[in-house]
């Protein structure tokens, strides 16, 4: 990973640990977290592969497309991909946790996701803004979950 960019985000978590009073070490966490997946899919792309997209129609239908690509699929069957794709990276990037003062525990405001504590960071719950009430976790919040890499208690 280029230093320059360590440098920066170094810079950037110093900037918002005092910003939104989080520590630095949970937020140097999270974008390390953030380069080893970035990385492991760098170097998938750039290795050369066939598509892994199973035909839907045609003769060959129910066989994989097998055309030779730069990534898991071809530029036709990449569409699909990026119709699955998760939180684009740019939203993982602010991953923004701060305090709430209505529960006074830290919270995720875009998901609602509300944390044990500072030491224990895994997600207890959701607030609902309208409400202003914290609900338990329930299991069809576990995808989000893991979209965002919080850990949860299971
Ligand atoms: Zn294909």
């Amino acid at each position: 990973m280029d230093r320059t960019f360590i440098d920066f985000m170094n810079k950037y978590n110093k900037i918002l640990s005092q910003e939104y009073d989080i520590d630095k070490s949970e937020l140097d966490i999270l974008y390390q977290g953030l380069i080893k997946n970035y990385s492991k899919s760098e170097s998938k792309s750039e290795s050369k592969s066939v598509c892994q997209a199973i035909l839907k129609t045609g003769k060959s239908a129910g066989k994989q497309c097998n055309k030779s690509c730069t990534g898991e699929y071809c530029n036709k069957h990449n569409k699909h991909k990026a119709k699955q794709a998760k939180a684009p990276l740019n939203e993982v990037h602010n991953v923004i946790i701060r305090n709430n003062p209505h529960i006074n525990k830290l919270w995720h405001e875009l998901t609602g996701f509300v944390f044990e504590s500072r030491e224990n960071m895994h997600v207890i719950g959701r607030f609902n803004i309208e409400s202003k009430q914290l609900r338990k976790l329930i299991p069809g919040d576990i995808p989000l979950c893991k979209q965002w890499r919080f850990k949860h208690e299971s």
